[in-house]
């Protein structure tokens, strides 16, 4: 009898059992699973340490000029990242990028800059910026999380970590109450290479392409126009350098200061330049490529309702992370077994 009143729980019933959720991470893993959790109605609140959702989709603001440090640009192969992208462009936040020195092939860029796409996603959700997560754990009424200036008041039906894996098992190292070997076990396989980043801006525009693709083993990596994309002040030549990641590997504990002039040096000899910048800042990516994958789409233990997602899990790119997330959004609204 108790097998057959089992058997009879319909789907709706199951997503009613999981309500209120946390999403730790607003990057594109995090604002991906949020939008269709709140899409299939349920109560979603997103956690993240930085002042600005989007992660390494990022866009710092310097001196009233602006430089995507991060991404550098979007392909889209997937199916659901399509419809995705087609969203954004209806929004008004993706554009088309087509710099000069690279093949036709599409690239796509947020606009008016990469962080532009993530308020997007994360409407409907409740959002908590500039609050890093230090703990969770579960008791009787649920998941509770904690910063380092105590616990958060609200409990959570299901935590949903989408940080990068080495921070992940960090923060599930901190999880006392449940047993997660096997999620920390799992995020300790994926594997990052760190990227030091440059951002440059120039009085006078510098006679070369939009992008430059240096063989790899040299200093640089990547060096891009940044005012090229569509919708940025085109009135100063920013530029965002990225060093190789065996170099950046290498000079991973300098200081910002250091990177600087090394840097700088390798761009000004690759464009065969001597303009000195009117702007000059490094910024360090620690995890900034996934350079080793897990080869799952995500984690989900549906009997704890503990679950993770992020590029870690399958690559190393912006639509990596949407389908990792959207992998876990299914198992969460089925509330299906483990994965
Ligand atoms: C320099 C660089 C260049 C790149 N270029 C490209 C490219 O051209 N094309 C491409 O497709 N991909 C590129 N990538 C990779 C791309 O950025 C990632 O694949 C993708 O953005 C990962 O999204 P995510 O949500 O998994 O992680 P993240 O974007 O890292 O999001 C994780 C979030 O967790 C937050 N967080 C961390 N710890 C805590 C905590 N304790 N509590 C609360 N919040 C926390 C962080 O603030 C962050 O917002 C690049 C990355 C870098 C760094």
């Amino acid at each position: 009898m108790s097998t057959r009143v089992k058997d009879r729980i319909s789907p709706e019933r199951e997503i009613a059992k999981v309500r209120d959720i946390a999403v730790i991470g607003a990057g594109m893993a995090g604002c991906a699973l949020t939008r269709r959790l709140v899409d299939a109605g349920l109560n979603v609140q997103v956690f993240d340490k930085g002042r600005a959702a989007g992660g390494r989709m990022a866009t710092r603001r310097a001196d009233r000029l602006q430089f995507d440090h991060g991404v550098q640009y979007m392909t889209v192969r997937g199916e659901a990242m399509k419809a995705q992208l087609a969203d954004w462009q209806r929004a008004g936040v993706a554009s088309a990028w087509t710099p000069i020195g690279l093949d036709a092939s599409p690239r796509w860029v947020g606009v008016p800059g990469m962080n532009a796409i993530a308020p997007r996603m994360l409407w409907g959700a409740e959002v908590h910026m500039e609050t890093a997560i230090a703990g969770f754990g579960r008791d009787h009424l649920g998941w509770w999380l904690e910063t380092t200036q105590g616990r958060l008041p609200t409990c959570f039906d299901a935590v949903l970590v989408t940080l990068p894996a080495p921070q992940a098992a960090l923060l599930f190292g901190h999880c006392t109450d449940v047993d997660v070997a096997a999620f920390v076990d799992a995020v300790r396989r994926i594997r990052y290479a760190p990227c030091w980043a440059l951002m440059l801006s120039f009085d006078t525009r510098l006679d070369t392409v939009d992008c430059l693709r240096p063989a790899a083993g040299g200093v640089l990596g990547w060096a891009a126009r940044d005012s090229s994309k569509p919708q940025r002040d085109s009135a100063h030549d920013c530029w965002v350098i990225h060093a190789d990641p065996t170099w950046s590997q290498q000079h991973l504990e300098l200081s910002a200061e250091q990177v600087q002039p090394l840097l700088l040096d390798a761009f000004l000899s690759a464009v065969g330049a001597t303009t000195a910048p009117s702007l000059c800042r490094a910024h360090r990516w620690r995890y900034a490529r996934v350079v080793e994958a897990l080869g799952r789409d995500c984690l989900w233990d549906a009997d704890s309702r503990l679950g993770y997602a992020s590029d870690g899990c399958l690559g190393e790119r912006v639509e990596d992370a949407f389908d990792s997330a959207s992998a876990l959004a299914d198992r969460v609204v089925r509330g299906g077994g483990g994965c």
